[in-house]
């Protein structure tokens, strides 16, 4: 059924592969397999792979980190697109104009396939400030745009100014922050199925060793706080309440549309009550 794909996929060098287990690409570890998965290594690729699974009728799914998803144990009927597999750039631009007077603006542009604790430690290396919030938030810069990902009284919408995907339509299109309805876990990208490209974020030039510093008081609470070292989707309770929805009920729902409930049994485990764990 999916030949026609492999072929045009083959026939434009765009990597995939048949079958592969979902479980080995998110941090829930849970998932069959997926028909195809492909691995675009840069952003043509990634445009082109989407425009021949929509040729061929094919459903496609967005994979970031898999750090807020649940595949169900039969997998995934049509394309997973990973996007880490995209080789991403990032670029900064120091001396932007901003708001208050006296501070040194820069402007960070990124590959929606990089981790965020990677722009993270770019932020540092260059003294700018504003992203230690998200160091620790597993993930992809895509996958947090898609959910307004946040912690610690910092969300993405904070720090975020544009951001360029490839709409619904087969355009590229440049859109600002502020038209992207960036709410609490929630973004247009929810409702409009755009792939996230590229973002450019405005932080502020501060102090290298007080941005570590703190950036290393959050990690902390996380090892903490956390357990990280077992397999879960983050925080659930928190999100299924915001929902109105129970624990395990409100899973599927709290979590992205495309999470389908397994038959693995997920534990609550008291320590770390809102993590729901394998
Ligand atoms: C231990 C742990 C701790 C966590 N802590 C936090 C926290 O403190 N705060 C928080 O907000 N979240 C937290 N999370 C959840 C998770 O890290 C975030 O939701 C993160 O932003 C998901 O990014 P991802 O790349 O893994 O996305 P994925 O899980 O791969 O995908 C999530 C959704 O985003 C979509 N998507 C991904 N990339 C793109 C793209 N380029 N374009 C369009 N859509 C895209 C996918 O289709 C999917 O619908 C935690 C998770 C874990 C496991």
């Amino acid at each position: 059924m999916f030949e026609p794909l492999c072929a045009a996929l083959d026939a434009a060098g765009i990597a995939c592969t048949r079958n592969e287990l979902l479980a080995d690409h998110c941090t829930f570890r849970i998932g069959g397999p997926a028909d195809i998965f492909i691995k675009p290594c840069d952003e043509i690729q990634l445009c082109r792979a989407v425009a021949f699974c929509k040729e061929q009728g094919a459903r496609y799914y967005l994979l970031g980190n898999g750090s807020n998803i649940l595949f169900e144990d039969a997998g995934f009927r049509g394309a997973v697109l990973d996007l880490t597999a995209m080789k991403t750039g990032i670029g900064m631009k120091e001396n932007v104009p901003g708001e208050e007077p006296g501070v040194v603006y820069c402007n960070v542009t990124v590959g929606a396939g990089m981790k965020l604790s990677t722009l993270c430690n770019f932020a540092l290396n260059h003294s700018c400030t504003g992203l230690e919030f998200a160091y620790g938030i597993p993930g992809t810069v895509g996958g947090a745009i898609y959910m307004n990902a946040g912690a610690y009284g910092g969300e993405m919408k904070d720090v975020l100014t544009s951001v360029e995907y490839l709409a619904a339509d087969g355009n590229i299109v440049e859109v600002p922050a502020a038209e992207l309805d960036l709410s609490y876990r929630h973004s247009i990208f929810e409702e409009n199925g755009g792939c996230i490209l590229s973002a450019t974020f405005r932080l502020k030039k501060g102090d290298a060793a007080s941005i570590k510093a703190r950036m290393d008081e959050l990690m902390q609470k996380r090892i903490d706080k956390q357990p990280l070292d077992k397999p879960s989707a983050g925080s659930t309770l928190s999100i299924s309440a915001v929902c109105g929805a129970t624990a395990t009920a409100g899973l599927p729902s709290a979590k992205s549309t495309a999470v389908l409930w397994s038959t693995w049994v997920a534990q609550l485990v008291p320590m770390y009550w809102h993590f729901v764990m394998k």
